[in-house]
């Protein structure tokens, strides 16, 4: 007989038909109700043990944990909380589960940090099943979302050469001895004898070769692992992480962010309408947490309100200058309550981000105009001298979620820019061909995903939204 997803026997609203389910235990209680759960969805499946007839040994080696395959009829519960239950007409204990080790066992609810150190067992739990099938179901709609309007799907290098978009620290991908590496004659160690001929580094970004194909598709967008080796142990920082990058030609910044707004909206509404029982699980779950903040930490909004908001109203949009006359107006600055100084011409601060989308607008905030000096070379320049055509979009909760811009398409200012930031134009031709060879306007993003899932599960620690997450000093599993 075909196993049947637990999923399916809870969704279906009819009974008396034969089944076997296979799974997990989640609880065993008086011998007889085992909690069985396959990772399907968020609920479990009571099996009932047929007491009388079960012999001692398999109720022994039944205990949180195990895994069972499980023959049966599905009945109309007589108990509470569900409305039916599979009468066991035989079990198999696939794999026992030494209660004495696992960890799961515990009476209390295990903490986020203690649950982090055991990663490889943590989808197990209420909390991660929901996480990670919001997780899937987030990536599945950003596919969905692209592939509906006719964009490619670019597969962009992760090992690259290019290390011009300073993004950030990046990771050098080497296979050269690091005790003894071939030299040069001035000492420098001579990568000519490294495996690609040349330094190479993990991407930080895909969105220069994204140009490229955005150059004969019209609209191509990436989604895939990015690597920063940048020093920043922060609840919102990974040091890999994966990036979806559109890059769509004839795109200005206006529609650039139209686009980034409708994307957002669309994956947050995806997940609302086919993960509906784990969100409401992780709404809980933060409502919960909530409780143990001082009053006035609280949100006001619970998790399902807020994605229902976001999506209910449009973002504001402000120019950068806009926002640091906010900021500067603001009862925070005059209270000194900012850790960094405002002034136009600095890269704002996550406080000055927060203030901002929390305090101000209360309400997703797209950021453009930013001054050139704390922007990438290919930005668009303004006309003013002094900006670029760039856009942040920021999240309450969460800060930069969106990162992006349109692109300088014009070869004199891109490569004078290059120039007065000391980019080698020789080594970047490929870049530079596009601006020669039928150049047109055009823009993109890049949204971190895990940003992205922080924000829909109401989650507050990046480690808690990626599998096995990679920190600084940690790389486990
Ligand atoms: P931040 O200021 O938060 O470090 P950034 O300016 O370095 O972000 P970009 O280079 O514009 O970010 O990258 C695009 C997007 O990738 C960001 O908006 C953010 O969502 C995400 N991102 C950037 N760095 C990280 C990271 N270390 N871990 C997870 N996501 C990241
Ligand atoms: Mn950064």
């Amino acid at each position: 007989m075909a196993r049947t997803k637990i999923k399916e026997v809870l969704q279906r609203d009819d009974s008396g038909y034969k089944v076997n389910v296979k799974g997990w235990v989640r609880s065993f209680r008086n011998n007889q109700f085992v909690a069985l759960n396959d990772g399907s969805c968020m609920n479990n499946l009571q099996v009932v043990i047929d007491l009388e007839n079960a012999d001692e040994n398999l109720l022994r080696n039944i205990s949180v944990g195990a895994s069972l395959s499980v023959h049966g009829t599905v009945v109309e519960s007589q108990g509470k909380g569900q409305k039916v239950e599979v009468k066991a007409e035989s079990v198999e204990v696939m794999g026992t589960c030494n209660n004495e080790e696992y960890p799961l066992q515990l009476k209390n609810r295990p903490s986020l940090e203690y649950l982090r150190e055991i990663a490889h067992l943590r989808f197990r739990t209420n909390t991660f099943g929901a996480v990670f099938r919001v997780r899937h179901a987030l990536a599945y709609a950003i596919h969905k979302f692209f592939n509906d309007r006719g964009f490619v799907y670019l597969h962009t290098p992760i090992v690259t050469a290019s290390d011009a978009e300073g993004a950030g620290e990046m990771f050098r991908v080497t296979t050269l001895p690091f005790d003894n590496p071939p030299r040069n004659e001035d000492g420098s160690v001579n990568f000519k004898e490294d495996f690609f001929g040349r330094s190479t580094n993990l991407t930080v970004s895909g969105q220069l070769e994204a140009e490229l194909g955005a150059m004969a598709f019209s609209e191509v967008y990436t989604f895939g692992p990015t690597f920063r080796a940048e020093n920043s142990n922060t609840p919102r920082h990974l040091a890999e992480f994966w990036m979806i990058e559109p890059e769509v030609a004839f795109n200005d910044l206006t529609d650039n962010m139209d686009l980034a707004e409708e994307f957002i909206q669309y994956v947050i509404r995806y997940a609302l309408e086919h993960n509906r029982e784990d969100l409401e699980f992780l709404a809980q779950r933060l409502a919960d947490e909530e409780k143990q903040k001082p009053q006035n930490e609280r949100s006001e909004m619970g998790l399902i309100e807020k994605l229902e908001f976001v999506l209910n109203n449009k973002f504001e949009r402000v120019t950068y200058t806009e926002a640091i006359d906010i900021l500067l107006n603001s009862p925070a600055y005059k209270k000194k309550k900012f850790q960094y100084d405002v002034k136009w011409g600095i890269d704002m601060q996550s406080e000055h981000e927060r203030y901002l989308v929390e305090k101000h607008f209360n309400k997703p905030v797209i950021v453009t105009d930013y001054p050139k000096e704390i922007k990438a070379f290919y930005m668009r320049q303004n006309d003013d001298g002094k900006t670029v055509a760039a856009m942040d979009i920021l999240a309450p909760g969460i800060g930069e979620i969106v990162g992006g811009s349109q692109r300088e398409e014009r070869l004199e200012k891109l490569s004078q820019r290059m120039e007065e930031m000391h980019i080698p134009a020789e080594e970047m031709y490929w870049y530079l061909d596009t601006r020669r060879f039928g150049t047109v306007p055009h823009a993109g993003f890049g949204l971190g995903f895990e940003r992205m899932v922080l924000f829909v599960t109401g989650m507050t620690n990046i480690r808690d939204v990626i599998p096995f997450p990679r920190t600084p000093k940690n790389a486990d599993f």
